[in-house]
């Protein structure tokens, strides 16, 4: 998707005044963008008549590129579609805080009540998780490991209806002191009436502080059905959207908002119980538009590594005269963060070259240090001496082609100008840190 939309904006950058054609071949791109991300068709027309409107009216700054002032206003519209800004999981003020988790079938609600209390007990509250999918033997099982794992203490009684269960999370609660219950409920392959009806009736018995339903990103439209159908029958207060970690754009997140209203609340980002980030619309408009995710990263960034690394890399991502030496000691760092293919995802202009087939392994990212490590430092440090016997050398030494190796010097250059004019922008301002 966005390597077309990357090109339409530098095409548009080197020019000086924006037309009505700019504009409209601009948002012809950003539609496709926004499709391609499994935006709501529906969604996609309101979503770029209000563009339109705003693009050709006043709104265009005259201090801004034409690029940017299209940009801008896009990753404006994207950002407020999504809600403004990033909304909590509530607690009630008479504990305990009843918390239900819904969805279908494997959308990873297990998954996500057990990060949810692993959270809650790391800001200091005692959580207890309710075991109250009564249908598949194995998700008892499934969430008594989990609870072990985090030390949260699980409620469940052989043989009791899921009314029964919420119940007894509440008498837990009491006997146990805890101020949040979690309980986690079964799903069904499909949204279906007597799930709904046993839902409502759990909810009659243990009123609900928050309902937040869980949706895997990676179905797409199908989850902006989904969320539909809950909705109209339960009072849900949220989203939980899951596995974001995966090839889903995100587009589900502002099709789901547009639709329903309902606010995202947190995102889920990997099967290990740590993977549970708040959701921001900021950062996901970004993220749909394809556009890097450097303000992740470096939070990312400032979480895992202590101080001084975090602000040397911070530092360096920002610098002028960041060369592969550089990137190549960036990359060794940040691997301490994660997964380098998810790492690289949120470089600017990164995305592309670690992509094989659409996807980010880490096989490519290992390939990328391979020749990296086949330079010499010199060359690292000074890539335009790199000429094509030298390309040879480095293909040959690192096991890959001259191909990928002129691909990720290319790609390197364009993240160099990027973060360049990330630099020269305001540090705080949302355009300070969009790579145009
Ligand atoms: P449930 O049927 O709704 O309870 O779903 P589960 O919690 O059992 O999750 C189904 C599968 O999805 C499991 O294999 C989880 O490890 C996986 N899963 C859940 N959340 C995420 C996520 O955010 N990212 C990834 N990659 N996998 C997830
Ligand atoms: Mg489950």
């Amino acid at each position: 998707l966005t390597e077309k939309l990357q090109n339409t904006f530098k095409k548009m950058r080197s020019k000086g005044r924006l037309t009505e054609a700019d504009v409209r071949e601009a948002l012809r791109e950003v539609r496709l963008a926004l499709l391609e991300a499994d935006v709501n068709f529906k969604v996609v027309k309101e979503f770029l008549t209000r563009v339109e409107e705003r693009a050709v009216g006043q709104d265009i700054l005259k201090s801004l590129t034409p690029a940017q002032s299209v940009i801008r206003i896009v990753n404006d519209e994207l950002t407020t579609l999504m809600g403004s800004t990033h909304e909590r999981v509530r607690l009630a003020s008479n504990p305990p805080t009843v918390i239900y988790l819904v969805g279908l079938q494997g959308a990873g609600k297990t998954t996500a009540a057990a990060k949810l209390a692993r959270y809650f007990k790391q800001q200091g509250r005692q959580p207890l998780l309710v075991a109250a999918d009564v249908y598949r033997p194995a998700a008892v099982d499934q969430l008594e490991t989990l609870g072990q794992q985090i030390g949260v203490p699980v409620a469940h009684e052989p043989g009791a209806d899921p009314v029964r269960l919420a119940q007894l999370g509440m008498e837990r609660s009491k006997k146990l002191a805890r101020d949040i219950v979690i309980i986690d409920t079964a799903g069904r392959l499909h949204v279906d009436e007597a799930l709904m009806t046993e839902l409502a009736r759990m909810q009659e018995a243990v009123p609900a502080h928050e309902t937040l339903l869980v949706v895997d990103a990676m179905t797409g439209q199908d989850a902006v059905r989904v969320a539909t159908a809950f909705h109209e029958r339960l009072p849900l207060t949220g989203v939980i959207l899951t596995k974001l970690d995966g090839d889903a754009r995100g587009g589900a997140a502002l099709s789901i908002r547009q639709v329903t209203g309902l606010p995202i609340k947190l995102v889920g980002t990997g099967e290990k119980l740590d993977a549970l980030e708040p959701f921001n619309p900021d950062r996901m408009a970004s993220r749909i538009l394809g556009m890097g995710d450097i303000q992740t990263l470096i939070e990312k960034a400032e979480q895992n590594l202590d101080q001084e690394d975090t602000k040397e890399l911070a530092k360096k991502i920002g610098r002028a005269d960041f060369t592969l030496d550089d990137f190549q000691a960036m990359l060794n760092q940040v691997k301490k963060l994660g997964p380098l293919s998810k790492i690289m995802e949120m470089m600017p202009g990164m995305g592309q070259l670690a992509k094989v087939k659409g996807q980010i392994d880490d096989r490519s990212v290992v390939r990328v240090e391979a020749i990296l490590n086949s330079m010499t430092k010199k060359e690292r440090q000074r890539p335009e001496i790199i000429d094509g016997s030298r390309r040879l050398r480095i293909a040959r030494g690192s096991g890959t082609s001259v191909q990928e190796v002129n691909r990720l010097l290319k790609q390197f250059e364009e993240m160099r100008k990027l973060m360049r004019q990330m630099k020269g922008k305001p540090g705080k301002s949302r355009l300070g840190r969009m790579p145009f």
